[in-house]
């Protein structure tokens, strides 16, 4: 968390002052902005370690600057805020690319571990700015960007842009469960009649990739009654 710098899209003058004290406590550098269009030319001026997104702004919304965001960076861990606790908007802000939520009013140190859990993730997820989005888990590695991937069951494979979307989801959460209805918002975007067996059927496909023994998954582990979780370990310690 120290040394991050964040960047704070917030329109009300007390929240953002409050929020803005108490990262800064944590060791953070933090930028603010009252509107989202100053938020969009501060992005593209420097670098960000997370951005935490208001969703009721003046002028242009919340999910119009995380879908703006997301088309420039792919990657740029966004936390939203939304004073709504209203599913839709949780679902929409994730399809929208956010990676995390927070509705208000929230404790402060909620909050704050929140900011920390997403800075950790995105850590442990992208080592450098620089770096090409490979990762390794068991016998696998996987290329992100490239859309490949490499396995000892079926050697060299070509992944879809779907298949990219869910593992870079359970690559972000790695070790939480992640819930069926944020998988579908986030790989398939917001669209309620995506049939649940859609998403089964791609779980089995990962696994076909990347299990030693698809019947017996130790890497994309389900999660009865809540959803998937993905554990890069394999289950070992
Ligand atoms: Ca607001």
């Amino acid at each position: 968390v120290k040394n991050s710098r964040i960047l704070l899209v917030e329109d009300e003058p007390n929240i953002a002052r409050g929020l803005l004290f108490n990262l800064e406590a944590e060791g953070c550098r933090v930028v603010h902005a009252g509107d989202g269009e100053t938020a969009l030319r501060l992005i593209g001026g420097e670098e960000f370690s997370l951005v935490i997104l208001d969703l009721t702004l003046p002028g242009m919304d919340g999910l119009e600057v995380c879908r703006h965001l997301r088309s420039v960076d792919a990657r740029l861990p966004i936390l939203i805020l939304t004073a709504r606790s209203d599913e839709r908007d949780r679902v929409e802000g994730l399809a929208c690319g956010a990676d995390d939520y927070l509705t208000k009013p929230f404790h402060l140190q909620e909050f704050l571990l929140r900011v920390e859990g997403i800075l950790r993730r995105s850590r442990w997820y992208r080592p450098s700015a620089d770096e090409s989005e490979r990762y390794r888990f068991g016998s696998n590695e996987v290329d992100l960007v490239g859309q490949r991937a490499w396995t000892r069951r079926q050697g060299e494979i070509a992944l879809t842009d779907l298949e990219v979307r869910m593992l870079r989801l359970f690559l972000q959460r790695e070790g939480e469960t992640v819930s069926r209805a944020d998988l579908l918002a986030s790989v398939w975007g917001f669209a309620p009649d995506t049939e649940t067996r859609t998403l089964d059927n791609f779980i089995v496909r990962l696994r076909k990739y990347f299990e030693e023994n698809p019947a017996e998954p130790v890497f994309f582990i389900t999660v009865r009654g809540r959803g998937y979780r993905f554990d890069s370990k394999g289950g070992r310690k």
